[in-house]
């Protein structure tokens, strides 16, 4: 690979990565290959297979049972291919309804909403029917997230213990 703003070749190391980029804070990658350029510091992240990395981690938080924390409402929802207006207009609430629940933490998403989006992504793969978990979904009140690792493997992405 070729350095974009020199044209330097780049040397490859492969990595552990917070993976902040996504725009969550809690989630850490394994195996990921960074090329670096020596000439002038330019580096570049090489994530395969993304959009099954973010449907992990989607999956993660749809069935997590504390509530939906800002940033990962608006994950969920990018993740689902919307814009903040289309969701808006999805689930029958004003846009600046859902600004609220993305950036302003006393703005609160209420549970039954929560657990509409969170029912959107788990619908993404195929039927849910599991009624019973979907009880679980929310019900501890406190916005903890656990950290989230993940590793590359040959058959793609793996949730890796923390
Ligand atoms: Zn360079």
């Amino acid at each position: 690979m070729k350095c974009t703003n020199c044209s330097s070749p780049m040397s490859k190391t492969i990595t552990r990565h917070h993976y902040k980029e996504c725009g969550l804070r809690n989630v850490h990658l394994d195996g990921v290959a960074l090329w670096k350029c020596y000439e002038c510091g330019e580096d570049e992240l090489d994530i395969h297979e993304i959009e099954m990395l973010h449907h992990i981690i989607a999956t993660f938080l749809a069935e997590k049972t504390t509530r939906l924390k800002p940033e990962e409402i608006r994950f969920m929802r990018v993740h689902l291919g919307f814009s903040g207006s289309d969701f808006a207009r999805a689930i029958s609430v004003k846009p600046e309804t859902v600004s609220r629940w993305e950036n302003d933490p006393k703005h609160e998403m209420n549970l039954s909403n929560e657990k509409l989006l969170r029912l959107m992504i788990l619908a993404k793969l195929g039927p849910f029917t599991d009624y019973q978990k979907l009880r679980e979904f929310g019900k501890d009140s406190s916005k903890t997230s656990k950290r989230m690792s993940f590793k590359t493997t040959t058959s793609g992405w793996k949730s890796s213990a923390a």
